[in-house]
């Protein structure tokens, strides 16, 4: 089972970047060509009845297997980055995070109005980051249609956040 094999392969990294945080490293998963294709197969079965246009990566695991889905799906991939590295001109949002805060940016005409947009992103925590992503895409009047991760911190409760700005949230797998 997917879930298992994520659980059985993601690394605990207690204390990374401040005491406290247990970080769950994914560049194990990355070292498996064959665990990275069953995992994008597993998000495409997950959001198997959802209509995407376009899915959104988040700086910068959301980027790994936010460009495989949106292969997968045959859809383009729009990249949201932290503040100072997208060239063109750009939107801004203000967001905290399980261990700081951060500014996250989109390109103004990297979404048109109307697209029907999924977020995705390696791991889902306090659910800090997908609202300023959400906002980002709502600014743009494109519509977020739902929200996928890898991994969810349930005990964080990010779920409960994310339900006024998005209509489904997904995980492959949850703590
Ligand atoms: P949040 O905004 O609190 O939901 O934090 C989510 C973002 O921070 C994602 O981009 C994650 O990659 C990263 N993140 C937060 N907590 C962790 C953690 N315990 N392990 C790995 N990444 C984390």
């Amino acid at each position: 089972m997917i879930e298992a094999k994520i659980k059985q392969t993601v690394r605990d990294v207690a204390d990374f970047p401040k005491p406290g945080i247990v970080f769950k490293d994914i560049t194990p998963i990355l070292k498996s060509a064959e665990l990275c294709g069953e995992i994008t197969a597993a998000l495409v079965k997950q959001l198997a009845g959802l209509k995407i246009d376009v899915v959104t990566g988040i700086e910068s695991r959301g980027f790994l297997f936010g460009m495989l889905l949106a292969q997968a799906l045959k859809v383009p991939f729009v990249p949201i980055r932290k503040a100072g590295k997208l060239p063109s001109k750009t939107i801004q949002q203000a967001c905290n995070l399980e261990y700081g805060s951060a500014i996250l940016e989109l390109h103004e005409d990297a979404l048109i109005a109307g697209q029907k947009v999924l977020i995705h992103d390696d791991l889902l925590a306090t659910g800090g980051t997908v609202v300023a992503a959400a906002k980002l895409i709502t600014q743009l009047q494109a519509e977020v249609v739902g929200c996928s991760f890898i991994i969810a911190l349930d005990f964080l409760n990010g779920r409960e956040i994310l339900k006024e700005f998005t209509p489904q949230t997904f995980a492959l797998t949850s703590y």
